[in-house]
């Protein structure tokens, strides 16, 4: 598929890199909530994104999985953005990764040729089929290169993963709104540092 005569510019986050964004993001640094609190929420956030049935049962240790495939993820897109490594500890990411990968062993993945062209597609059925797709999300982002766009805001109260669609993959933030809070809170911790130093 070509973006020619969309309008759509050249760097607009597939599909794919929507979906893998959007799982990162079940957990909420800023407003502290998770979606993935529980298997009922993983149930639903599944559902929500056409990747469950609504007579699939979702069980504690399919959410145990979802929960380490999406450290894992986040750990990686950590290392998109130099300005975000500092959020997570190298030992940790490396750790978080290794699971990831011994997760995606196990999860039923194939390459299918019915399409017409060999792809990654995910088989088996229920959470861990839906959490398949997940990973085969992933892949394609892999390999079309929107993978390397997908970033984490380097603000450890924001945590944001975002889809850096400029020209040259420059962006650090996840949006202006949040660059504007990090510049009015450094503003204030000037201030709050310079009051204390002040003469009375
Ligand atoms: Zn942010």
């Amino acid at each position: 598929m070509s973006d020619a005569g969309t309008g759509a510019p050249p760097s607009a986050a597939p599909e794919h890199a929507t979906l893998v964004r959007a799982f990162v993001n079940t957990l909420d640094v800023d407003e502290g909530t998770d979606a993935l609190a529980d298997a009922a929420g993983l149930s639903r956030w599944l559902a929500s994104n056409d990747l469950l049935g609504a007579d699939d049962e979702v069980a504690d240790d399919d959410l145990a999985v979802a929960r380490d495939v999406r450290a894992g993820l986040r750990a990686a897109l950590v290392g998109h953005g130099e300005a975000a490594h500092g959020l997570l500890d190298p030992a940790e990411a490396t750790r978080a990764v290794a699971v990831l990968d011994g997760l995606a062993a196990r999860l039923p993945l194939h390459v299918s040729f019915a399409g017409g062209t060999p792809d990654l597609v995910a088989g088996g059925e229920g959470a861990r089929a839906a959490l398949a797709q997940v990973l085969v999300a992933a892949a394609r982002s892999g390999a079309d290169g929107s993978w390397d766009r997908l970033k984490i805001c380097p603000d450890d109260t924001c945590a944001w993963a975002f889809f850096d669609e400029s020209r040259n993959r420059s962006r650090a933030w996840c949006g202006s709104g949040c660059a504007n809070k990090n510049k009015v809170r450094a503003y204030r911790s000037r201030k709050r540092a310079a009051d204390t130093t002040a003469p009375a």
